[in-house]
């Protein structure tokens, strides 16, 4: 199959899983499917594009900027890779929603320049839900303290929450996983109601329709599109 084909599976899929919610619709509205475009050239990226792709996941600050350049099309970029405290400079301007924030540090930093680009910068918390020691994350002991003390900065504005479940064979043992998140997120909203806490991004290319299932409003999907990685 082709990357367009791949595409209206996968946005077929998509609606079943909606379907099968056991929380209401009415929460989650707007299921976003962002094509992870990393190690992906630039014409597979505009494959995506024209089946009906919207929004593009990049986890490396240079790779994105080189194909930024090149690509100069209409869409949203998102951030959804590890990101240092030095990078946050290039990738404030680009990318509309990064959904890595897992230190008060961290989001300092975004906050300032975000106020120096005159911008108002969306942000996710991931969490490590799992607890696992190779992945990056806040714990979700500390998710919680995390989002308020975002919640207080100026030029951040905190829509949510990411994580990324463990690999397992059986995609039906990371539902665990996405349902603990989507507690975190219910709980946050409660704390924070003055915050527009909306999106909640999980699921990947093995986990996202039980992702969805749980919750999930932003999925990120790279194989499941354009075929192994590189
Ligand atoms: C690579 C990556 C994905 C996509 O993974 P696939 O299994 O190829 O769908 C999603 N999220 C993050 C953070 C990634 O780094």
């Amino acid at each position: 199959m082709e990357i367009k084909e791949h595409v209206a599976q996968i946005m077929h899929d998509i609606q079943l899983a909606v379907a099968r919610r056991r929380v209401s619709s009415l929460l989650m509205p707007d299921v976003k499917l962002i094509a992870v475009t990393k190690n992906q050239d630039v014409p597979a990226i505009r494959s995506a594009l024209a089946a009906g792709i919207t929004a593009i996941g990049e986890n490396r600050v240079q790779e994105a900027l080189t194909k930024y350049d090149e690509l100069k099309h209409d869409t949203e970029w998102h951030f959804i890779g590890h990101l240092q405290t030095n990078k946050v400079r290039q990738v404030v301007p680009l990318f509309q929603l990064i959904h890595s924030v897992d230190t008060e540090k961290l989001v300092v930093e975004i906050d300032r320049i975000a106020a120096k680009e005159g911008k108002l910068q969306d942000v996710l918390i991931q969490v490590n839900v799992a607890g696992e020691e190779t992945k990056s994350g806040i714990s979700r002991r500390q998710a919680l303290t995390l989002a308020k003390q975002v919640a207080g900065l100026e030029h951040v504005r905190l829509r949510g929450f990411m994580t990324i479940a463990p690999l397992f064979e059986d995609a039906e043992q990371t539902r665990p996983i996405f349902r603990e998140l989507f507690a975190i997120f219910m709980e946050a909203r409660t704390l924070l109601p003055h915050i527009q806490l909306d999106w909640l991004s999980m699921g990947m290319t093995n986990d996202y329709l039980v992702a969805i299932e749980e919750g999930a409003n932003l999925v990120r999907i790279g194989t499941g599109i354009f075929g192994k990685r590189n």
